[in-house]
């Protein structure tokens, strides 16, 4: 019997454990992470910012596993051995494979910024976005003990779609935090840092304009064109452009890293040959030496050949690379040839709290008040291409049929 490996719960794994144990044939397959639960990365924001509970966002993994033909394990994985078909993992020692599909999904990319790891909160997973919540709740409390403005001050470092829709969740949330602190909310300040000037590269003028616009009409002080250089405790240093020798000084007591990402470091550590932990994959979605080791998801990149530059990293390609990936291992299972993956971005939307969302849909332009329908309609897609259904009824945004 064949024995697929899955290593990661995320999009790119679960989807295609789903759809490959819907496969009949003599072959087993484990999955490998290291949480017991699924989480939905694209809404960490709402856990980190309290509009949601992690429950919302989560789910078993065991509970969309057909256990007569997968079994779940819950480590850590530490290295991938290619030439000889072994995984090593934290507690279980090595795993052998005869397939193995690598999806290990993404980490805080700091840049080597002084202070970012220790100085700023991070919000990669259910924990440390869990963490954000319960800082922010702290600090408001200390507000109230010692009335230092800094107290109400959020800070985010990066204003990319990430900075942007956790803006807008500390923005749908300012009322409940300025009623713990005791004060007004407009006395909540939320703060967003980012050294691009013309931010939203992806979208055109008018599109990013319009981004620009919301969030500073929900009250979000962006400063473009400031590149933080260092974060101290409370304190983030910035430079106004790259000449500018002078150091510049924002303080908050609450300060956020979301600068980007990049793929988990076990990427590295294996040896592919990867630039910020994501491997250049070959079209069918293996990596470039080795037909038996598919690489997908955040640890991936796929050049697009319309835009010339690899596919940005989104929930939406690691789920269709997953799907994928479950037709190429059902062929190769059976002796056949594998197919190239075929892309097509049914376009990005960003929300900006619970109400407010703009993007592109196809060749439309979505804002306001109905962009945020179509946010939650793709976000209940997601539960149910990965969850299926009974997830969907459990955690899905229903608030859409109103
Ligand atoms: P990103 O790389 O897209 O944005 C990071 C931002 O931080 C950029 O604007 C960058 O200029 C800024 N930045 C970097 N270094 C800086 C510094 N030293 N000082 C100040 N600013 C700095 O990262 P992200 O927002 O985490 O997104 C990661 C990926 O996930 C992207 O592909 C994104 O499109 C995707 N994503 C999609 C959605 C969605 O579809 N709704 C939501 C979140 C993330």
């Amino acid at each position: 019997m064949k024995e697929v490996l899955v290593l990661g719960a995320g999009y790119a794994g679960l989807k295609t454990v789903r759809n490959l144990q819907k496969e009949s044939g003599d072959f087993h397959i484990t999955l490998v992470d290291m949480n017991d639960y699924h989480y939905e990365a694209t809404e960490l924001h709402e856990v980190a910012a309290g509009s949601q509970p992690k429950d919302k966002i989560t789910y078993p993994i065991r509970d969309v596993l057909n256990d007569k033909k997968v079994t779940f394990l819950q480590d850590e994985v530490t290295k991938i051995d290619p030439a000889n078909k072994l995984v090593s993992v934290k507690k279980n020692g090595s795993l052998h494979y005869d397939y193995v599909v690598v999806a290990l999904g993404f980490c805080s990319e700091t840049f080597g910024i002084k202070g970012a790891q220790e100085n700023a909160l991070q919000m990669v997973d259910i924990d440390t976005a869990e963490a954000i919540h319960q800082h922010i709740i702290a600090m408001m409390k200390k507000y109230k003990e010692t009335k230092d403005k800094n107290y109400l001050k959020l800070l985010i470092c990066g204003a990319g779609f990430t900075g942007i829709e956790l803006a807008g969740a500390f923005v749908d949330e300012r009322k409940k935090y300025a009623q713990i602190a005791g004060v007004d909310e407009s006395e909540i300040e939320i703060i967003c840092v980012e050294a691009a000037t013309r931010i939203l590269p992806m979208f055109d003028d008018e599109m990013a304009q319009y981004g620009v616009n919301l969030i500073k009409k929900l009250g979000v002080n962006l400063m473009t064109g400031c590149m933080i250089k260092e974060i101290r405790p409370g304190q983030v240093v910035y430079a106004k452009g790259k000449d500018d020798p002078e150091e510049h000084v924002v303080e908050a007591a609450t300060i956020v890293w979301t600068t980007g990402v990049s793929g988990s470091p076990v990427i590295g550590e294996s040896g592919f040959e990867q630039r910020r932990g994501r491997v250049m994959v070959k079209p069918n979605l293996t990596a470039p030496d080795y037909d038996d080791v598919y690489i997908i998801g955040d640890v991936s990149a796929l050049m697009d050949s319309a835009s010339n530059r690899p596919f940005p990293t989104t929930a939406q390609i690691a789920t269709r690379m997953g799907a994928h990936v479950a037709t190429n291992l059902a062929h190769q299972l059976k002796g056949e040839a594998t197919e190239d993956f075929d892309f097509k971005s049914l376009g990005t939307v960003a929300s900006v709290g619970n109400t407010h969302a703009f993007g592109v849909v196809g060749t439309k332009k979505i804002k306001g008040y109905p962009a945020s329908f179509v946010k939650k309609a793709i976000m209940n897609k997601s539960l149910v291409d990965i969850g299926g259904l009974k997830e969907l009824l459990a955690k899905g945004r229903f608030d859409l049929y109103h």
